[in-house]
Formats: C-alpha cells, sequence, structure tokens
C-alpha cells in the first residue's frame, strides 16, 4: 500500500498530516528517509515516523443490534455493558461510533479506528441517523404537520442556545414516528419531543448513513468494506 496509507492506518493520524510528516524527512522505509508519499510499503517493511515503528494493523467495523437496558460503555454500570455480545479478541480496544441511552434499543457501530468514529459522528458531516419512535401522546393530523414544520426548522432544546439542525418527521401511525437527524446532541431525540410537549415512550435506531440495522436483537456483523467506505 502507498507509504501515506500505511501511516494513516498505523497511527490515528490524517492523510494530510501524514504527508506532511514524509515531506518533512521524518519518515524512513527499512533505513532510508522517503520523502514520497506515494512509495509502496509492505507490512513487513520497517516503516519509522519520528524514530517510533509503526505497525499496520487492521481496523475493526462492526455492527451490533443493542437489546434494551445495556449501557454503551465499556464497563458494565447499572446496566451491563453491550460489549458483553462480541465475541471478539482485545474488547477494551473496541469504542462506540455514537451512543445510545440504556433504555434505546437498535443499530450500534462500534470500532477500534478512531478516525472513522469521528468523521460519523461530528455534526458538520452530516451523517442521517434514523429513529423509530414511540409517543406517549398520539398526534392528530394537524398535530405532526406542525410538528414536522418544526423539526424541519430547527428547534431550541433546552439548555442550549443554538437551533437543531433540520430533522424529517415521518407518521407511520398516531403515536410511532420516524424521525431522521444529522447530529447526535446528548439525549436529542428525546428533547426534541420534550420541546414540543410530547414524550418519548420508546426509541430505536434502524439506520446511521447508508446502513441499516439486519441483525436480531443482541447478534452482530462485521461491515462490510462497502459499508465502511460510505462513511467517508
Ligand atoms: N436520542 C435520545 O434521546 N436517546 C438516544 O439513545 C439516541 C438519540
Amino acid at each position: 500500500m502507498r507509504l501515506d496509507k500505511f501511516i494513516c492506518k498505523s497511527t490515528e493520524l490524517r492523510k494530510d498530516a501524514a504527508t506532511q510528516y514524509i515531506h518533512a524527512g521524518k519518515v524512513s522505509v527499512n533505513g532510508e528517509v522517503v520523502t514520497n508519499e506515494s512509495v509502496q510499503v509492505h507490512e513487513n517493511n520497517t516503516v519509522l515516523l519520528n524514530g517510533d515503528r509503526l505497525k499496520a494493523r487492521d481496523f475493526r467495523y462492526i455492527l451490533l443490534h443493542k437489546p434494551i437496558n445495556t449501557v454503551c460503555s465499556n464497563i458494565d454500570e447499572a446496566y451491563p455493558s453491550l460489549f458483553n455480545y462480541l465475541q471478539v479478541e482485545r474488547v477494551s480496544e473496541l469504542h462506540i461510533a455514537g451512543r445510545l441511552d440504556a433504555d434505546t434499543t437498535g443499530l450500534v457501530l462500534i470500532t477500534d479506528d478512531g478516525r472513522w468514529s469521528f468523521d460519523i459522528t461530528r455534526p458538520c458531516n452530516g451523517c442521517r441517523k434514523v429513529y423509530r419512535v414511540g409517543l406517549s401522546k398520539a398526534l392528530s393530523h394537524e398535530q405532526a404537520e406542525e410538528v414536522a414544520e418544526r423539526f424541519l426548522e430547527g428547534i431550541k432544546l433546552q439548555g442550549e442556545t443554538q437551533l437543531t439542525l433540520p430533522a424529517m418527521l415521518e407518521v407511520i401511525a398516531p403515536n410511532e414516528v420516524r424521525l431522521t437527524i444529522t447530529e447526535g446532541k446528548f439525549h436529542q431525540v428525546k428533547r426534541m419531543f420534550a420541546a414540543v410537549q410530547n414524550r418519548v415512550a420508546w426509541l430505536h435506531r434502524e439506520q446511521i448513513g447508508d446502513v441499516c440495522l439486519d441483525v436480531e436483537s443482541e447478534q452482530w456483523r462485521y461491515l462490510t468494506q462497502k459499508e465502511v467506505a460510505s462513511f467517508h
């Protein structure tokens, strides 16, 4: 693979930062300083960055169907950690790209690639998250239209100064909707419905970006290469 890609894969550096190190003469391959980022390197080459040996590793990208009453933390808290459902090595190196509340179910993405999860979670990336929402108060047709309009315009959540980014509401039944948001503020969906005098009775994440939940509760699978690349 190219030298800049090798550096990105074995560190947390982005491509432009990796290239800067290469151009600055800080990278050597098998004992020779290399200043061309497109040079091909192999996994068994000795690549040093600032004198430290880099080792290319394969990142892991996992989709898991979170059951209710589990926490998105690496350790058991008031509820068991959802990492208990993963039968993989080096679980402590994994983290979640976009946490869910203990009482929320559905799609969770798990990885050991910090740059990838950063791309998914930073709000300016506009990555869609799709939730099915059960509401404690049924919405009439007119009320649903009004809420949809307010969510599309953006609403002010308690304790926030900026409006939420445009969100899309689709009615499934009087007390069940589908909501698509592109940010991930703390308890965002629950706070959005609280702001329109309703309450979330249950919450389930169906989709992140183009990746849809397609395994049963408590089950997991690795993402395909295409799914991994879809977030860049
Ligand atoms: N919004 C919430 O309020 N809770 C979640 O778990 C996810 C989004």
